[in-house]
């Protein structure tokens, strides 16, 4: 077959080049040759199958992981997307059933899409292994009559957290051939279990342990993790045992290019820039003009829609097929999202544009160019959406296009930043008294604790005395038991929110309702509002009305020469004071938010052409928190109105920076912001919240620790080289002149305060 002639990777980026607006960073990465170790002693039926899919030698991470595995050493994997990681789990598993056709293995992975992806791998694998393996997914959608097979028969069972949770571990007794055999526990994506969902799953595999060990088996597990900086220490905190680490990547890469690509100054004297949106649809269009496969990733869900319908546009302009780029995000169906893996890796489909639900873990094949429409927000994720291009064979680049936002422009300023930043840090805390309490409810209903017993390396002696004063247990002859009537396990979420989402239903024809998409509940007030125009694949529809008790939104299709972007009022206040020590207060608050009015922006310009009232009620979490009201001794009244708010949001950024550190947990779980004329207190008021209906007790150690918070915040301050503030410290840069100098003002006079 002849093919187009076509630009090479190498002249698109020389392209981009020549556009106006300038390359800020351009770095070349060498090829590197693949590195291999020699394969463990493994079954001849498994070699076999190994090789007749394609694999000769294995590369020396895979080695190294099946190795600790096979030794029964709980090992953690950590090496880029698309370096055969799913080996290092499936050949120990694989050979122990060989060995021992009684052998168990569970795997968990955190959400539903990956598992049915790395499924198809597994079962390729096993077909060619000819051995009676039986493999089976047991999740929120396995039919009832199944589930008994999956219990007795399932050599390898697929789920996730919160089925094991729920689903599994209470239920033991009719899951003995599984426990009792229990030989290996893969922990996929093991980074996303950090802050309060990983304390969470840490407690799940102290469950999971102590039901092993009432059995009679001990598990090794086998975890895989996207770069942190910690990966022992967090797969150690999670299992709470040693566990080896396995970085050195032995896959082959050929060369690549990393670009951060700055559009135009239009007005140098303001500093204002062209837009990162067209910039990026423009390079998305040239690269699938010239055959180049490539992902857009973008951080909103209506960002995906706006460039999917501007590239789409321009490859029309150029009598292009269209229909070559797909948009992906969550709320696209299962079936549309399948079809959409289906097309990319097969090739019909060249290019995507994505959130970061593309980020990881899904098979979409290898792409030439990733072009990245604003930074993500952190480093590993950045990292991620870069390494969805690359190949064994044949140059791939990533462009990061710099938006106006000014942490992008830092990133473009200031590229060492970029490159030598160590990724974050993944903390958790399994020992977190909410988390824990509600834990040990679960291992007693599962089985009775003995006076004296550890659960997992956690003393639990007075939380068992405290539930036995509840009559929550029974103590009997030195033992525990169960005696309330519910079931702890329904009693709480491993997850802050509600996995139920909003179906959208297109109703234009009274006869039949269609179902176009999906949206998660708490994005709901913001994405579908009355009057709002939802884009799905490129195509408009306007929202007629939103039932959230029939969880549903009712839509019908339009033409739209403008989207709708709506604008969120949060507010706290405080429901009841537990505690108080001058300026500090922590206790019962609302979190509550409500989309006030919505922007109608045209596609085309992105100018504002209209606006009109949305009315919602207000969404109300009762959760806790801490505050810190600014006392009058600060003189903050002779303070002009930009430099308080500046100081504020100064120090809220700061604290979200610094907080989880002490907290122990990740930034996700927090609500941290700055109220200038709080109404409770009517004085300035900055607010620490746990991000969980009734909180998990994070603002309560943010008031005990109120003290290391401010020091830390201090310190972060301080050591920051910037002069008037960047994103590392403050935040907010160039918008909000002198917002460091106003933050260190506040700061240092809080510190005065003795706490
Ligand atoms: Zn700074």
């Amino acid at each position: 077959m002849l093919r187009k002639p076509r630009k090479k990777i190498e002249e698109l980026l020389k392209w981009i080049e020549s556009r106006p607006g300038e390359v800020a960073v351009w770095r070349t990465f060498p090829p590197q040759p693949p590195t291999f170790g020699t394969w463990p002693t493994l079954d001849a039926r498994l070699m076999n199958a190994l090789a007749l899919r394609g694999i000769q030698r294995p590369y020396v991470h895979q080695a190294e992981a099946m190795d600790a595995a096979l030794r029964g050493k709980s090992v953690v994997v950590v090496t880029p997307t698309a370096s055969g990681k799913t080996l290092c789990y499936n050949v120990p598993v694989v050979q122990s059933i060989l060995e021992n056709p009684a052998s168990r293995a569970l795997y968990l992975f955190p959400t539903k899409a990956l598992s049915q992806d790395q499924l198809a791998e597994l079962y390729a694998l096993l077909e060619a292994v000819e051995a009676d393996i039986a493999c089976f997914t047991y999740d929120g959608d396995t039919a009832p009559s199944a589930r008994a097979k999956v219990r007795t028969a399932g050599h390898i069972v697929i789920t996730n957290p919160d089925m094991l949770h729920t689903g599994i571990l209470p239920h033991h007794t009719k899951w003995v051939k599984l426990f009792e055999n229990l030989r290996y526990v893969v922990l996929d994506e093991m980074h996303g279990y950090r802050g309060v969902f990983g304390s969470h799953l840490a407690n799940v595999i102290r469950r999971l342990k102590r039901i092993c060990a009432f059995y009679g088996s001990s598990p090794t597990f086998i975890c895989s993790s996207a770069t942190i900086s910690n990966p022992r220490e967090l797969a150690e905190a999670l299992l709470e045992e040693p566990v080896e680490l396995v970085t050195r990547n032995g896959a082959p890469r050929d060369e690549k290019h990393i670009l951060i690509q700055n559009p135009p100054l239009v007005n140098r004297s303001m500093g204002i820039r062209g837009s990162s949106l067209d910039e990026t649809a423009a390079i998305a269009t040239e690269a699938l003009a010239n055959n180049i496969s490539t992902i857009v990733f973008t951080r909103s869900r209506t960002n995906v829609e706006l460039l999917l319908h501007r590239i789409r546009t321009s490859l029309k302009a150029r009598s292009l097929p269209e229909n070559q780029v797909a948009g992906y995000r969550g709320g696209y169906l299962p079936n549309e999202r399948r079809a959409i893996e289906k097309g990319l890796r097969s090739g019909q489909i060249r290019g995507v544009v994505s959130t970061n639900a593309l980020e990881l873990g899904i098979d979409i094949g290898s792409l030439e160019l990733a072009v990245l429409h604003g930074y993500p927000g952190s480093i590993a994720s950045a990292w991620q959406q870069m390494g969805r291009a690359g190949r064994r064979q044949g140059t791939s680049a990533a462009v990061l296009v710099a938006s106006s936002f000014a942490l992008d422009q830092f990133l473009a300023s200031q590229p060492s930043y970029f490159f030598g930043a160590s990724p974050e840090r993944a903390r958790v805390n399994p020992d977190n008294l909410y988390i824990l309490v509600n834990h040990v409810k679960c291992a007693a209903f599962e089985l009775p604790f003995r006076e004296k017993d550890l659960f997992g390396k956690a003393e639990v002696s007075e939380i068992l005395e405290y539930l036995e004063e509840q009559r929550v247990l029974h103590r009997a002859e030195g033992r525990y038991h169960w005696q309330a009537d519910s079931f702890p396990a329904e009693g709480f979420s491993l997850r802050s929110a509600t996995s139920e989402n909003v179906v959208i239903l297109d109703v234009s024809d009274p006869a039949r309702h269609t179902v176009v998409g999906e949206v998660d509940r708490p994005s709901a007030p913001m994405l579908v509002h009355p009057e709002a125009i939802y884009f799905h694949g490129a195509k408009a529809y306007q929202v007629l009305e939103l039932d959230f008790k029939g969880m549903r939104a009712l839509v019908k299709p339009v033409e739209a020469e403008y989207y709708t972007d709506a604008d969120l009022a949060v507010r706290l206040e405080v429901l009841d004071e537990f505690e108080h020590a001058e300026p500090w207060g922590w206790g019962e608050v609302l979190f509550a938010s409500r989309p006030t009015v919505y922007k109608k922006i045209r596609l085309s310009t992105q100018e504002n052409v209209g606006y009109g009232h949305i009315h919602l009620d207000e969404e109300q979490m009762h959760t806790t928190g801490a505050w810190l009201t600014l006392p009058d001794s600060l003189s903050w009244e002779s303070w002009g109105p930009d430099r308080k708010s500046s100081a504020l949001a100064g120090l809220a950024h700061l604290l979200r920076a610094t907080a989880p550190l002490f907290l122990m947990c990740d930034r996700g779980d927090l609500q941290v912001h700055g109220m200038v004329r709080d109404p409770h207190f009517e004085r300035p008021t900055l607010y620490l919240a746990d991000n969980f209906p009734g909180g998990v007790g994070l603002a309560e150690a943010a008031f005990t620790l109120r003290k290391a918070l401010l020091d830390s915040a201090w310190e972060a301050l301080v050591s920051c080289p910037c002069e008037k503030g960047c994103p590392a410290c403050v935040g907010a840069l160039g918008s909000q002149i002198g917002s460091k100098e106003a933050t260190r003002a506040l700061l240092s006079s809080l510190r005065g305060i003795p706490a």
